[in-house]
């Protein structure tokens, strides 16, 4: 599959590591992943064999250290992978996100019990999740109200989660709750929690815009009863740890609504070439052409930002600003351009024969999580303001 002016473009300055892993990812997205893209969209299930694949190739430990059986690739390496999958499907690109971020978390915050879990994590043998967001508290993750209460053999956890990302598959979930009185931001604990375990019920399966067979669902926790080790980290500062969290994970939706533009841009551009009406071919018309220059400018723009902002994070560096920046401006750009995309596909774009469709309702969803965009801007303004106090 052509990539078009891409191939001129930065990857050329990749490390020879970086380079192979993209060629690796792209080779098994092109592969196996694009010709099932369609089918996971149409019949709305996870495809565990995908996953599996996607495992085998190594690729769940990407930027983990090698002391804790990763690859000990950077960030930025995490970046490209992602944007290729992404390039072939949204969805699959989103559920290897999953396991990439877990094998961090559970090495910089698990107790043994939890680090000894990554090898599987690695192998796809255990699908993790994460649950922060409930039904009445999304962006304001400080005022959730699931609530672990410590008895005399550990905890026991009671609440309501929404929206979880492979809840309907998860084995182990990472479960915010509040664990004391006092002010969320210093009360929030992260629990290990079992998908089996007595007491936790998952909802059906959202039926969603676009994004499908991620099981995503509800997940209700009645007296679940946890051992006292099932919490990450420090008691009480979850909080902090989601923040934390999410410089690397809002890294790794920009780079996947980068990957899904990449596909927009590419398929609009065969398709400007190919469809001819009033007698030649429509990317004969300034029209389509300057939606083309955008689109390839601000890809390119996009893709600076996101490996700026992975460089900074490879290098210790807090990224909080840079991450939002990265993840404001990608987001938005790729929604703007997949229908811009869709837009040049005419009649076509509107249908499900055209990849661009699915692509614009898949694409819709990084404005949303990992904190909305509008979030995102409050972020880089207090960030902005602190720099110029
Ligand atoms: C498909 C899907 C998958 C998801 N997966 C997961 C998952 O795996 N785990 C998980 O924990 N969560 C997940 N989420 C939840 C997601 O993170 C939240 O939907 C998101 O954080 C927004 O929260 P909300 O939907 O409650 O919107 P709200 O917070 O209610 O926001 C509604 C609107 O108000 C705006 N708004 C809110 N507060 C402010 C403010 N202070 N200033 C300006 N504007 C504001 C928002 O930007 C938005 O436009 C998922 C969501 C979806 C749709």
């Amino acid at each position: 599959m052509a990539d078009g002016s891409r191939t001129a473009e930065m990857h050329r300055f990749y490390t020879d590591d970086q380079r192979a892993l993209r060629e690796t990812a792209r080779r098994f997205a092109e592969g196996e992943i694009l010709p099932r893209a369609a089918a996971i969209d149409r019949d709305d299930r996870f495809d565990r064999a995908l996953y599996k694949g996607m495992a085998d190739l190594g690729l769940f430990g990407i930027c983990l250290r090698e002391g804790a059986g990763g690859a000990g690739l950077d960030a930025v390496a995490a970046c490209i992978a992602m944007e290729e999958l992404a390039r072939c499907s949204g969805a699959v690109a989103n559920a290897f996100a999953i396991p990439v971020e877990a094998a961090l978390f559970f090495d910089e915050h698990g107790q043994d019990r939890h680090k000894a879990m990554i090898p599987a994590i690695l192998s796809g043998d255990l699908i993790p999740a994460t649950a922060v967001s409930e039904a009445d508290h999304g962006s304001d993750v400080a005022s959730l109200t699931t609530k672990a209460v410590r008895d005399a053999d550990g905890w026991v956890l009671d609440g309501a989660k929404a929206w979880v990302t492979l809840g309907g598959v998860a084995d182990q979930i990472m479960v915010f709750a509040r664990s004391a009185d006092g002010p969320g931001h210093k009360a929030i604990s992260c629990f290990l929690v079992e998908g089996s375990a007595e007491g936790v019920v998952r909802g059906k399966t959202e039926e969603l815009l676009g994004m499908h067979g991620l099981e995503d669902c509800a997940l209700t926790f009645t007296n679940v009863r946890l051992p006292g080790d099932a919490v990450m980290g420090p008691e009480n500062g979850a909080f902090k740890m989601a923040m934390g969290n999410f410089n690397f994970s809002r890294l790794m939706m920009s780079a996947m609504a980068l990957g899904m533009a990449q596909a927009a841009f590419e398929d609009a551009t065969a398709y400007a070439k190919a469809r001819r009406q009033f007698g030649q071919a429509i990317i004969g018309y300034q029209a389509v052409q300057f939606m083309l220059a955008d689109m390839s400018t601000d890809i390119a723009a996009a893709r600076l930002l996101i490996h700026h902002a992975a460089r900074l994070y490879d290098a210790g560096h807090p990224i909080a600003k840079e991450a939002a920046q990265a993840k404001l401006f990608a987001t938005d750009m790729a929604t703007k351009h997949v229908s811009n995309a869709l837009q040049i596909h005419g009649g076509n774009g509107y249908s499900r024969e055209y990849r661009v469709e699915r692509l614009f309702r898949d694409v819709r969803l990084a404005q949303i999580y990992e904190g909305t965009n509008q979030i995102q801007r409050l972020i880089i303004a207090r960030q902005v303001a602190k720099e110029m106090a």
